[in-house]
């Protein structure tokens, strides 16, 4: 569902940030992407959706060539959720789920609280869609910017780093959204540190460095006989 031949992306100021990446995401499957920070995995997914532009190679989304043509309808397939929850603090939960649909989908008032009743259950929040970003814990937050990517009802979803700016006893409860999502057979990247989830949920793991895809491989053989030196230093490094 996602292809990437060859692609490259310099940065103003001559950083090489992808250095000719081939990758392929199936239908239904989970590939969870690992490595060293600077080593690309941010902008490797920001090149799925559209938000960088590519100097070299070819992104297929969905059986679509990314290009200035098609990356309206490519981004309303791929929802992505950050580190950062960027939700509009003026809005409530619902207000923040509903907006895009609203704007894009021109549905009714009552078609989208019917809606966004749906995806706050989906993601635990049941009850909580009249408050304010304020009123909630970050791992609340994440769980709702989770459910506004998932308004425009997405076929892929891109997390980068969806815990990494949690507390600790938040971690769970939004990996506990992804794995469900997973369960469901949405197709996902997941770039996290998080190896308990990546092992688990993950169908392949890669790792990134230096731009470039070093390996990738099914979860027990990544974790318990990586072929490549630099994946087993990474792997020591973090576990
Ligand atoms: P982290 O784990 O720290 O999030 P990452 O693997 O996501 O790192 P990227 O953010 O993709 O790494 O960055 C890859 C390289 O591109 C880095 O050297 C970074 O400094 C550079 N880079 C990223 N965004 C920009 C930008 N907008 N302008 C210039 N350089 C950039
Ligand atoms: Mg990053």
């Amino acid at each position: 569902i996602i292809g990437l031949r060859g692609v490259r992306k310099t940065f103003p100021g001559g950083v090489l940030a992808l250095d000719g990446v081939d990758l392929h995401v199936r239908q239904d499957e989970v590939l969870v992407i690992i490595g060293p920070s600077g080593s690309g995995k941010s902008t490797l997914l920001r090149c799925i959706n559209g938000l960088e532009e590519i100097d070299a190679g070819e992104v297929t989304v969905d059986g679509l060539v990314l290009s200035e043509r098609t990356r309206d309808a490519i981004r309303r397939e791929v929802g992505m959720v950050f580190q950062s929850f960027n939700l509009f603090p003026h809005l409530t939960a619902v207000g923040n789920i509903m907006l895009a649909p609203r704007l894009v989908r021109r549905w009714s008032r009552r078609q989208t609280d019917e809606e966004a009743a749906r995806l706050l259950d989906r993601v635990g929040l049941s009850g909580l869609g009249g408050r304010y970003p304020h009123q909630l814990s970050g791992g609340q937050q994440q769980r709702v910017a989770i459910a506004r990517a998932l308004a425009m009802r997405p076929r892929i979803m891109l997390f980068d780093e969806a815990t990494s700016a949690l507390d600790p006893e938040m971690i769970g409860e939004v990996l506990e959204v992804m794995k469900e999502l997973a369960l469901e057979g949405m197709s996902m990247v997941v770039v996290t540190h998080e190896m308990g989830f990546a092992r688990e949920v993950g169908d392949r793991i890669a790792l990134m460095d230096a731009g470039r895809i070093v390996e990738q491989a099914l979860p027990e053989s990544f974790f318990e006989d990586p072929r490549h030196e630099r994946t087993r230093a990474f792997l020591s490094q973090i576990l």
